[in-house]
């Protein structure tokens, strides 16, 4: 479920993934989003700069505070009426990338009333970094005056779920790894703070309110910078004993390129966006992007049609492995690479009907339907089931 953190690999897109939320532009990378918007986004994007407010004042043993109505935490940043507001309750959940950081504004039923994109200061650390959260936080709540239930936040990197801390981040991340992600925000707003990997919150968003919704047998895959996966079996998401369940992009057959992650032969050297940079330079000697090698197909150069031939062939094997082992019935795709999907979807298309999964089922496709909100929508969409789990009901 790890992602890859880097803004490149977008292609040119026609940003099909308008969804019902109003977003527009899904940005590229590595996970499920980041990065510069489309053409034709809409989104207020971030003229906010953090001010220094740092509200990680206690990254330990704060509060955990249970039902809706929640508590004042001690005392952090100054987040206006977030549990002690007045006005309806919402939820907000949040997108933390390697470059940016988006905040969602969420009515209890997770429509999107609003969204903030900021820069992720994540070379200052994990406190400058929540700080840029709760900053986005005190935007959206300016704008809409509401009573914070509860935050769910998205982050790229291994996280552990149960303790809110991040275990594993890219270098690219100052002080991240270990860093306490709930309890701080916690501290700070009086409300409970869930965390997940950015990747099953991808997918937790697309069942909960995008592509998928109510289906109960999916894979998510991400196509940005890296390739990252996540599995939601009979209704809920399956994280496996070391929560790496669904980690499709890391798992061998796939040739025998060295992979990012040590192994080799893995998904992401054939069909991440710096792959298909990578695969075209060794064909052609030409040095360009993701969005290059895309644009080049689009022009006719046969040598990145074969590149993205070869990477929807290996996305086409991933899936058979799924479903001959899991049984998916759907796959949501997203990240930045997906906006080629009309590259890449021949090719796919032509290995599962030339090889379809053994249970005689076709595999549905699909594009990811809320685009760059699905991880801040997917970390909300857990903060409203575990508080509805712990309510009864949403206040
Ligand atoms: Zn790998």
């Amino acid at each position: 479920m790890t992602s890859t953190l880097e803004p490149s690999g977008a292609a040119p897109a026609p940003d099909g993934q308008a969804g019902t939320s109003g977003a527009a532009g899904s940005p590229g990378s590595g996970g499920p989003n980041g990065g510069p918007p489309g053409p034709g986004s809409t989104r207020p994007t971030g003229s906010v700069r953090p001010t220094g407010s740092d509200g990680s004042t206690n990254s330990t043993g704060a509060p955990h505070a249970t039902g809706f109505t929640g508590s004042p935490g001690p005392a952090g940043a100054a987040v206006p009426d977030t549990a002690t507001g007045s006005g309806p309750a919402v939820l907000a959940g949040v997108d933390i990338g390697g470059t940016t950081t988006q905040v969602v504004l969420c009515s209890t039923g997770l429509d999107v009333l609003d969204r903030v994109e900021l820069p992720t200061p994540a070379a200052e650390g994990g406190r400058a970094m929540i700080g840029t959260v709760l900053d986005g936080l005190r935007l959206l709540l300016g704008r809409h005056p509401a009573r914070l239930a509860g935050v769910g936040v998205g982050a790229a990197g291994v996280v552990d779920a149960g303790t809110g801390r991040i275990l594993v981040a890219s270098d690219s991340f100052t002080d991240w790894a270990g860093f306490a992600v709930t309890a701080t925000l916690e501290a700070s707003l009086g409300v409970p703070a869930f965390l997940d990997n950015d990747v099953n919150a991808f997918l937790r968003g697309e069942v909960a309110k995008g592509a998928v919704a109510g289906e109960r047998h999916v894979l998510g895959m991400t196509l940005g910078t890296g390739v990252g996966g996540a599995l939601w079996m009979d209704g809920a998401l399956h994280d496996g004993p070391h929560g790496a369940a669904g980690e499709i992009g890391h798992i061998p057959g796939f040739g025998d390129i060295p992979c990012t992650c040590g192994g080799r032969g893995h998904l992401e050297t054939l069909a991440a966006g710096r792959s298909l940079a990578a695969r075209y330079a060794e064909r052609t000697g030409r040095s360009t992007d993701a969005r290059g090698v895309a644009q080049a197909a689009q022009d006719g150069d046969p040598e990145a049609l074969a590149v993205f031939t070869a990477a929807g062939a290996g996305i086409a094997r991933a899936l058979l492995i799924t479903a001959g082992l899991v049984d998916v019935t759907t796959v949501v795709i997203g990240g930045g690479v997906s906006r080629a999907w009309s590259l890449l979807e021949p090719a796919v298309q032509a290995a599962l009907a030339a090889e379809p999964p053994v249970s005689g089922q076709p595999i549905r496709l699909v594009p990811s339907l809320l685009g760059s909100d699905a991880v801040a929508v997917g970390a909300a969409s857990r903060a409203r089931s575990a508080l509805t789990a712990a309510t009864a009901g949403l206040g």
